[in-house]
C-alpha cells in the first residue's frame, strides 16, 4: 500500500504567536498599559483595541515610528558571525552558569534588554533547557529592528520585540532575570520589570575590551570606565557579585572585517587604518568585561 507523508512546518509567525499566546501576561500595551492577548495567531491586541502585528519572521514591532539607527543589518550580521566564532563563548557560559546558580526555578522568565541579533539569549536558552529548565522562556527586546528581525528568523520560539523602553510593551514584575550585555541600561525600567526576588545581570566593558582594535584604529586606548558604570549600577541595585572576565582570541583574516564592523568603533576611524587592519592575516583580540549581578534594594 502506498502512503504519503506530509510534514507540515509551522511558519515563524505561527510559532511566535503560539508562544506569545501562552505568555501574553508578560506584555502590556505600550500606548495605554492595559493587558494584551493574541488574536487569530496574527496580532497582539489590548483591552482598548490597540493592535500590533506579528511579523512574518516572528517578532512584534511596537514602535509608533521607525527609529533612526546606524545599527544596520550588516553590523548585526558581523556580530552574529563573530559570536558563531565563539569569541563571546566564555561570557555566555559564565552568564548561564550564574543564572543556574542564582535561580533554581524550572520555568524562568528571562529578558535580554538590548538583545541585538539575539546570539547571547539564544545560546543561554539552549544551555538552560539542556540543564533541565524546560519551562524557561526568553524575551529579547531592542530598538533596532534589523537585529530583532535576524534574531526572530533564527529562534522563533523565543519572544522578540522591537520597542523603546520609554513606551514599554512589557508588564510589571514579569521577569526572574534581566540580562543587559554591553548595552545601555534603563535602571528604572529594570526595577519595574523584575520580580522582587529577581536578578539584574549586566556585562560592562573593561578597560582592555577590544583594545587591539582601538589601538590599530588610533582610538582612545580605553573603553568607557567600568568603575563609573559599576557606581551607577550600585545607585539602583544592590550589588551581589562583580566578576571580571578576560579572554583573548586569534581571529583569522576572514573574521577581521566582521570584528571591525560589529561595533560602532570604526564609524569615525580613518579609512586607511581600517584598510590596513582588514589586510592582516590574523588578529589577537581581547574581550574584557565585568559582570555585575544585582538585586532590588530591600526597603
Ligand atoms: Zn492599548
Amino acid at each position: 500500500m502506498k502512503g504519503c507523508l506530509f510534514v507540515l512546518h509551522k511558519s515563524n509567525r505561527i510559532l511566535a504567536a503560539e508562544a506569545m499566546a501562552v505568555h501574553h501576561s508578560l506584555f502590556q500595551c505600550p500606548i495605554c498599559s492595559s493587558p494584551m492577548h493574541v488574536e487569530e495567531l496574527r496580532q497582539l491586541v489590548c483591552l482598548k483595541g490597540h493592535n500590533f502585528d506579528i511579523a512574518r519572521q516572528g517578532y512584534v514591532n511596537f514602535l509608533p515610528h521607525p527609529a533612526a539607527s546606524k545599527y544596520d543589518q550588516s553590523l548585526f550580521r558581523s556580530r552574529s558571525i563573530v559570536s558563531e566564532s565563539r569569541f563571546f563563548q566564555s561570557l555566555d557560559r559564565l552568564l548561564s552558569d550564574r543564572i543556574l546558580e542564582f535561580n533554581k526555578k524550572p520555568n524562568l522568565h528571562l529578558l535580554d534588554l538590548g538583545c541585538g541579533e539575539g546570539s547571547h539569549l539564544a545560546f543561554m536558552l539552549d544551555r538552560l533547557k539542556n540543564a533541565g529548565r524546560d519551562g524557561t522562556i526568553g524575551v529579547g527586546l531592542d530598538i533596532a529592528k534589523e537585529g530583532v528581525r535576524m534574531a526572530a528568523s533564527r529562534a522563533p520560539r523565543l519572544l522578540w520585540c522591537v520597542a523603546d523602553l520609554a513606551r514599554s510593551p512589557l508588564a510589571d514584575g514579569g521577569f526572574d532575570v534581566i540580562l543587559n550585555i554591553l548595552s545601555p541600561t534603563n535602571y528604572a525600567e529594570c526595577h519595574r520589570l523584575l520580580k522582587d526576588d529577581g536578578f539584574l545581570i549586566k556585562a560592562v566593558p573593561g578597560s582592555r575590551h577590544l583594545q587591539e582594535l582601538r589601538s590599530a584604529l588610533r582610538l582612545s586606548r580605553e573603553s568607557p570606565s567600568g568603575v563609573r558604570l559599576e557606581e551607577r549600577f550600585r545607585d539602583s541595585f544592590e550589588l551581589v557579585e562583580a566578576l571580571p572576565l578576560r579572554s583573548q582570541s586569534r581571529l583569522d583574516a576572514a573574521l577581521i572585517p566582521h570584528a571591525i564592523a560589529m561595533t560602532p568603533l570604526s564609524w569615525h576611524a580613518d579609512p586607511e587604518r581600517i584598510q590596513h587592519l582588514q589586510a592582516l592575516d590574523c588578529l589577537e583580540l581581547t574581550m574584557d568585561v565585568t559582570i555585575l549581578i544585582g538585586q532590588k534594594y530591600r526597603s
